[in-house]
């Protein structure tokens, strides 16, 4: 049985962009590999151009022909193999001389004929031929693309490029969630920063695992890919892909994005209720509305009271309560929750030692991982020589390859996700300790409808009874909350940090 090499390359020039990706090569190779049977014992993948001979790893692949250990390669196209003559020369004198027994192509048919042969060097000498013809080609691929509705570009969040059927198709992992963020914004109630926020909750994170840009969210709530349309120079084409979100919310969402940038003082204008829709009622659960009275004097008051909507019990509370008032006691909780700028230096500085010891212990969890990863290949590696030696049956040698396949995905999923989401809790705690000690500045600058918005999102069950607010606030804001005011004005002590980290740092 003839022992095949799997080869591909991608260089960086500007030429090779429409080129399938190293990972994509891969991917239809095996693909290709497994359909026509083909054994592969070893795969080579190189970025370098092609042009100019001396690449190492194809070296190193001939070198293995040359020795034997494999008599055929599979690669996507002869001009991955070679762009120059000397190259090109190697591989068909490894032909003639029968070290190459088969050159397999998907996207070219190769035999060892005469006829074959020349085909070969054909191909090999192309690349200027090549070169010339690909933007021709590039554009021609582009044209067909937008002819079936797909999108000639990279998929959105949410979407993934198909790199088999070259479609672009709802993500798994993100799909469901960026629809979440996109309905959560068209209500009106985020701005840039708190959908930011919000987005980083849900894991939806740049490739370097911070938070996206502003810029980039912009982008993503003004693409109208989500809707089933896409732009292209410039253009609307209606996509083939599945759409995300309805038109009518992607317009809502469009709105929602123009009113964000309206300035403060317009909205002011329409005289809204400062803290409506704050509060619910603290007896019976039903909203508390405002009011305003005018009194004789002429001055102008804003009274908050219960709706008493329920049909089934009666309410008995019957404060007015005074604007003013409850401000009084919104600020109160701020100050509650809010970071002493003596904490929050000294717990920047915690957040950097574990920083630093985290590195330590990825560093060491992600080798782990690379190591077990590298067994499995060398498992892999010595099944199929045990294999090829006759000592294993078909079918055992393939229950078993598929078993190590299994494992080693489950490997490199995980060391993805590492990679990926790892450090996120650290990001989380710097995170907290910032909008913590940022809540001091609402309260200086006396900042109220900020203060209730900073309650809304960290504190849940808001109501109001007797004229009384009450709060509950979530881990780790309750440990401040509960904090007694002594504590809060001077540094934390080392003992109470440890009590503090251990309960409510280790998983904020
Ligand atoms: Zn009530």
């Amino acid at each position: 049985m003839i022992k095949y090499l799997i080869y591909c390359r991608k260089s960086t020039e500007e030429e090779e962009r429409q080129i399938l990706s190293i990972e994509a090569q891969l991917a239809e190779l095996r693909e290709y590999a497994r359909e026509h049977n083909l054994f592969i014992v070893r795969e080579y993948t190189e970025s370098q151009t092609a042009k100019e001979p001396g690449r190492p790893v194809f070296n190193q692949m001939l070198n293995e022909i040359e020795k034997g250990g494999a008599q055929g390669i599979l690669a996507w196209n002869p001009d991955r193999l070679a762009r120059n003559s000397i190259d090109g020369g190697r591989i068909i004198y490894l032909v003639d001389t029968g070290k190459i027994q088969s050159l397999k192509f998907p996207t070219f048919w190769f035999e060892p004929t005469p006829q074959g042969k020349f085909m070969l060097s054909v191909a090999f000498g192309q690349a200027k031929y090549y070169t010339d013809n690909l933007r021709e080609n590039i554009l021609r691929g582009i044209r067909q693309k937008l002819r079936r509705g797909e999108l000639p570009a990279k998929a959105p969040l949410g979407y993934f490029n198909e790199p088999r059927l070259r479609t672009i198709e709802p993500d798994p992992k993100t799909f469901k969630k960026v629809k979440k963020i996109l309905e959560e914004f068209a209500t009106g109630r985020y701005t840039l920063t708190s959908i930011q926020c919000k987005m980083f909750s849900l894991g939806l994170a740049g490739r370097d695992g911070k938070p996206l840009a502003l810029s980039s969210i912009e982008k993503i709530l003004k693409n109208p890919f989500y809707y089933g349309m896409f732009y292209y120079r410039g253009e609307l084409h209606q996509g083939s892909h599945k759409p995300m979100i309805s038109k009518k919310l992607f317009d809502k969402i469009q709105q929602a994005l123009k009113d964000n940038g309206k300035p403060r003082k317009k909205r002011k204008e329409k005289k809204e209720f400062l803290f409506l829709n704050f509060a619910k009622c603290g007896e019976c659960g039903y909203s508390i509305t405002a009011e305003r009275h005018i009194k004789k004097s002429g001055l102008e008051f804003v009274y908050y009271r219960c709706t008493k909507k329920s049909k089934t019990m009666k309410c008995t509370q019957s404060r007015f309560l005074r604007e003013e008032k409850l401000a009084e006691q919104v600020k109160e909780y701020c100050q509650k929750v809010s970071l002493p700028d003596v904490w929050r230096e000294r717990y920047l500085n915690k957040l950097k030692e574990w920083e630093k010891k985290n590195r330590q212990t990825s560093d060491l969890f992600a080798q782990n991982l690379k190591e077990k990863i590298n067994n499995v290949k060398k498992k892999l590696e010595r099944l199929t020589d045990a294999y090829l030696a006759g000592a294993l049956e078909l079918l055992e040698f393939q229950q078993k390859k598929n078993a190590l396949m299994s494992e080693k995905e489950t490997l490199e999923e995980k060391l993805f996700d590492f990679e990926r989401n790892g450090n996120r809790w650290l990001e989380l705690t710097r995170n907290w300790i910032l909008s913590a000690s940022q809540a001091k500045n609402l309260i200086l600058e006396e900042n109220f409808s900020e203060m209730k918005n900073f309650l809304k999102t960290i504190g849940s069950n808001r109501r109001l009874a007797a004229g009384a607010l009450s709060v509950a606030f979530k881990k780790p804001w309750n440990y401040l909350y509960e904090m007694p005011t002594e504590a809060r004005r001077e540094a934390p002590s080392e003992a109470a940090n440890q009590l503090w980290w251990t309960r409510g740092g280790s998983n904020p």
